[in-house]
């Protein structure tokens, strides 16, 4: 059994990033990220938290706008507006969930494509769909670059992702799909969940309910990757997988915390640059 480190890798990840902004810059661009956060939750203070570090790090134009949790519909999609128009922002992101008034739907309709570094607007979704993405859901995306680190082969492996969300599980089935695994996106109303996954070469967990995978779901030899997090009361974070079970019977499995979070923003970075870098060509 293996371990994916995924702290590791978005260390490896961003060294490499770094060389590229440095190269950016000498051009006189430098790529800018603004992230809107709305309200006080606090899991997205921690996320935002993280994302400013990391621009900062990688010595990007960085811009945090938080607002009031009661700032309207109306004045939300000015802001994003603003961001759309602004040279300096190459990636703009809104950090959910949003209070209830506002309409996450139409947020992320309004921001630029070319600037949705999250990878939700449906043009990006479309166009990763028909095998031509601009912008890819970071959480995803950073899997595949898991597999591709750890030489973990896809091509015509049997892969079962639990979890249909628009975010992780919709696009890493397309992903998967997209380089050969033979791919069974499964839910909540699946039938007979474990004898399905029990096939899989590779198992992608994105639910949200903490130790629901246990060794009864798991194929011997297969690689496991767990995008769950679930925050405890006492703070503690945990994946959707009973780890210390099944770790044992894995080749390969991602840690949680230290394995899909941290490649997670890892990418969002990267999508970030490429924004900019297709700015003067660079990249398309
Ligand atoms: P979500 O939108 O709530 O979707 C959860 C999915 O799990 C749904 O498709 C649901 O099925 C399915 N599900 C729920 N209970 C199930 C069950 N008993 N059996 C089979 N499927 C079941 O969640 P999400 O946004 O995809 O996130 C999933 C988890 O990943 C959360 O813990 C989240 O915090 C975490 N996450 C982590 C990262 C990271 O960077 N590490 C990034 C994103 C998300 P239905 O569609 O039938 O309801």
């Amino acid at each position: 059994m293996a371990i994916i480190d995924g702290k590791a890798l978005a260390t490896k990840t961003k060294k490499a990033l770094k060389q590229r902004v440095e190269r950016l810059k000498s051009k006189g661009i430098t790529p800018g990220l603004a992230a809107i956060l709305v309200g006080e939750n606090q899991a997205s203070q921690i996320y935002i938290r993280g994302k400013e570090q990391d621009a900062k790090s990688l010595g990007f134009y960085s811009v945090i706008d938080r607002v009031s949790a009661a700032i309207s519909q109306k004045d939300l999609l000015r802001k994003v507006e603003k961001y759309n128009k602004d040279e300096k922002i190459h990636g703009l992101l809104v950090q959910f969930p949003l209070p209830k008034h506002i309409d996450e739907k139409i947020i992320t309709f309004a921001i630029d494509p070319k600037k949705d570094v999250d990878g939700f607007h449906p043009v990006n979704m479309g166009r990763l769909f028909m095998g031509n993405p601009l912008m890819i859901p970071c959480t995803p995306f950073g899997i595949m670059r898991m597999f591709e680190e750890y030489n973990i082969e896809v091509a015509g492996k049997e892969a079962v992702v639990i979890g249909r969300s628009n975010i992780v599980g919709k696009p890493m089935a397309t992903l998967l799909t997209m380089a050969n695994a033979t791919v069974t996106l499964t839910h909540s109303k699946t039938k007979n969940l474990p004898e399905i996954t029990k096939c899989a070469d590779i198992l992608v967990v994105a639910i949200g309910r903490a130790y629901f995978v246990s060794k009864e779901f798991v194929k011997k030899g297969a690689t496991l990757i767990d995008v769950g997090m679930n925050r405890l009361e006492n703070g503690k974070v945990l994946g959707d997988v009973n780890f210390k079970e099944v770790a044992k019977i894995t080749s390969f499995i991602t840690p949680t915390p230290g394995g899909v979070g941290p490649m997670t923003r890892a990418m969002l970075m990267e999508q970030t640059l490429l924004a900019a870098e297709r700015k003067i060509g660079e990249s398309f």
